[in-house]
């Protein structure tokens, strides 16, 4: 993390550096002056005793070397000296005074004992005998002065040459000492309190900084912090399912990926357990997308509760979900784990007050025995389920090599079906409804076949739930709608009695927004009156949203098609809604109609189903009549229509108009 108070610190050590330095070079240049200035006083000093003194002295000084030096301190000449100097120097700072020859013989000094010292080697003294003047500073604790000892003073000591005039030779050297300890008390004094002042405002300075720097900090670490909450959600949200908060499919597949890397480096085996909800998209149909969610949701719990720690579980698609075992010890620990889904998932659910029960198909695939590349245990898997789901659905199968052979015919099947409208594979065909008391023909349901170039006339639950699956359904749908409407005009146009034609819509197509539109084009385009279309529609349908299907209902009743509800009984019926819709057929579900002559419950069903029909005025239609006692029975349930083997299985557009004249010949005959 960006550390800016720390930054802050630092910049300030700096400058509180910068201003000792610059305090240091203040201090040298406040000494310097002092010292330059006391030069400058000790030169004129000097200038005037060269002037009015040494003239009478000069003689006996410069020749004093021939005096021992005992003589010399207490010579006549030196003592009148002393005193001359004194008054000279009186009322100035000057202290002590030393005169030199220019061998460095100190030949006289206010402090008699240092007479006859040599000083020829003394810097200052050879700087000055060059005629260059010269001065230090420095600090005494104890002094000998013209008028006794001084302690603990500061003062400056300067050499200055002795000459009559500016150009004339230097003739001695002169020592002067002045008390400067007042002017450096000052100086000093001047110096703290730069340093307090300096010192004082850039601590505020630093305070300030340091306040703001820390604030810009916080805001820095909080935005980091975001920055990375914000990151960790997005990364969540990429690889999570929002629904059930699983792993998703992105991650699933990453995670095999690695999984299967893993396991090779280590030798060991991984299983891969796809599994499927069975008739899940029932659930979301009939009970609507949230009890859907829930079914979801639940099934992702139990599942979660099954798995052991080191699995690894996904929702990879809308009602699927995947587990990685890693490792798997042995083959069995697959099975054990698929039996135990099974089981968690076999409990009912409560869905908005209703028990259902969902089912689970499970494909096993297992790494390194079916294959090695992670694409491939997840196609073999998938294989493995769709057998699991072929064979009956709730419960699982390994994946076996033949399955391989399935999944590619698989695809081959939805490829062909992804051209078969282009290339004109798909074909109506119609199987007639005849009226309960004339067995006139007064219908005809369009059914619709793919007549497939290998595998000959393919039925309609084989593809149908796939085209919706991929989409299709609409184009496909619109196709069977045109088709039935022409094929129905043209029967009307040749002369014969006018019968109607029903059409099955499937839920998606009855969802799209254009729905009536496609189903005002069909009739506009075909010339067909609008009264002899049917649209069969499926409980599903209704029950999702019961408010957009009434009015989309009411639409096609104001264009004048019928409307009837295929296969009733056999859905999530709620009777509550028949009162609801602008209905004119129910087609009770063949699954009744088959059982008629074991089963008591289907007839009390039937008999049920019939009354509430004929209180709605609502006409019921049998689907799946085969035997005669069956018609029977329904006819006696005022039923309104049959359809059935017993009149005629679906047949091809050609051979309607034959039946239809046949049937009008036996029963004039
Ligand atoms: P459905 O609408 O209930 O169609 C009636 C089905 O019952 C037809 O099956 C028909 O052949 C079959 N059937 C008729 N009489 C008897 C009988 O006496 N006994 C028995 N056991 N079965 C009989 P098919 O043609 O295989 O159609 C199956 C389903 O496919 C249809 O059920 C319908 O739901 C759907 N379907 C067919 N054509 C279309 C279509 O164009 N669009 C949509 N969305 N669905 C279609
Ligand atoms: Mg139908
Ligand atoms: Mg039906």
């Amino acid at each position: 993390m960006f550390k800016s108070h720390r930054y802050g610190l630092m910049t300030s050590i700096v400058g509180i550096a910068a201003v000792i330095v610059l305090l240091f070079v203040y201090r040298n240049l406040a000494w310097h002056g002092l010292i330059d200035h006391e030069i400058k006083a000790h030169t004129t000093l000097t200038q005037v005793f060269s002037n009015s003194i040494w003239p009478t002295y000069a003689a006996f000084l410069l020749d004093a070397a021939r005096f021992p030096k005992a003589k010399l301190q207490q010579h006549e000449v030196t003592s009148r000296l002393h005193r001359d100097v004194a008054r000279y120097i009186a009322r100035s700072s000057v202290v002590k005074v030393k005169i030199y020859d220019l061998d460095g013989l100190t030949v006289f000094s206010t402090d008699a004992a240092q007479i006859g010292q040599d000083k020829s080697r003394n810097s200052g003294f050879v700087s000055a005998k060059n005629g260059v003047p010269i001065g230090k500073i420095t600090f005494r604790d104890r002094f000998d002065t013209f008028e006794g000892v001084i302690v603990d003073r500061n003062l400056v000591s300067s050499y200055i040459p002795i000459r009559i005039s500016d150009n004339a030779p230097v003739e001695a050297v002169f020592e002067l000492y002045s008390d400067v300890t007042g002017l450096v008390g000052d100086l000093k004094k001047h110096q703290r309190q730069i340093i307090f002042w300096v010192v004082g405002s850039l601590s505020l300075c630093y305070l300030i900084l340091f306040v703001m720097v820390r604030q810009a900090d916080r805001t820095i670490h909080k935005r980091d912090k975001q920055h990375s909450d914000d990151k960790a959600k997005i990364h969540y949200q990429a690889h999570n399912d929002a629904l059930t908060g699983l792993h998703n499919r992105t991650s699933f597949t990453e995670r095999l990926e690695e999984a299967v890397k893993r396991a090779r480096r280590a030798g060991c085996m991984l299983g891969l357990l796809q599994f499927d909800l069975d008739h899940f998209k029932l659930v979301n149909d009939s009970l609507g997308q949230s009890a859907g969610d829930q079914v979801l949701r639940t099934s992702a719990r139990r599942m979660q509760v099954c798995i052991r720690e080191s699995d690894m579980l996904f929702r990879t698609g809308s009602d699927q979900f995947a587990v990685i075992m890693e490792p798997l010890r042995n083959i069995e620990d697959a099975s054990r784990l698929a039996s135990r889904i099974i089981e968690a998932m076999a409990e009912p659910m409560k869905v908005h007050d209703q028990d259902i029960m969902v089912t689970a198909s499970i494909g096993i695939s297992i790494f390194p025995q079916d294959d090695i590349n992670a694409e491939m245990l997840v196609k073999n898997s998938d294989a493995a389920m769709h057998l699991a789901k072929h064979e009956g659905r709730n419960q699982y199968r390994y994946y076996a090599s033949e399955m391989k052979q399935q999944a590619l015919d698989r695809l081959d099947f939805e490829t062909g079906l992804k051209l078969a409208l282009q290339q004109d594979e798909f074909v109506l065909y119609y199987q007639p409804r005849v009226e309960s008391g004339s067995e006139e023909i007064v219908a005809v349901e369009a059914l619709l076949r793919w007549a497939h170039p290998e595998r000959g006339l393919v039925p309609p639950n084989s593809f149908i739930p796939l085209l919706e699956e991929m989409g299709l359904i609409n184009s496909v749908g619109e196709w069977v709608l045109r088709t039935a409407c022409r094929q129905t005009k043209k029967w009307h146009d040749s002369g014969m009695p006018r019968i109607r034609v029903s059409v099955n819509i499937s839920s998606g197509q009855f969802r799209t927004h254009s729905f009536v539109d496609m189903v005002k084009d069909a009739l506009d385009l075909s010339e067909l009156d609008a009264q002899y279309l049917e649209l069969e529609l499926t409980e599903s349908v209704l029950i999702e949203n019961i408010d957009s299907a009434i009015k989309v209902m009411e639409a096609l009743k104001e264009i004048g098609v019928s409307i009837s509800i295929d296969d009733f009984g056999s859905g999530y019926s709620s009777l509550n809604y028949l009162k609801l819709l602008p209905l004119d057929f129910l087609k009770i579900d063949r699954t009744f109609v088959k059982d008629l002559a074991t089963s008591e419950k289907d007839v009390a069903i039937i008999k049920t189903i019939a009354a509430l029909a004929h209180s709605l005025r609502i006409k019921l239609v049998a689907e799946g009549v085969e035997e005669g006692y069956q018609a029977e029975f329904l006819r006696s349930q005022n039923c309104y229509e049959f359809q059935g083997f017993l009149y005629s299985p679906p047949v091809p557009s050609a051979a309607i108009p034959d039946m239809i004249t046949s049937r009008e010949v036996r029963r004039a005959v």
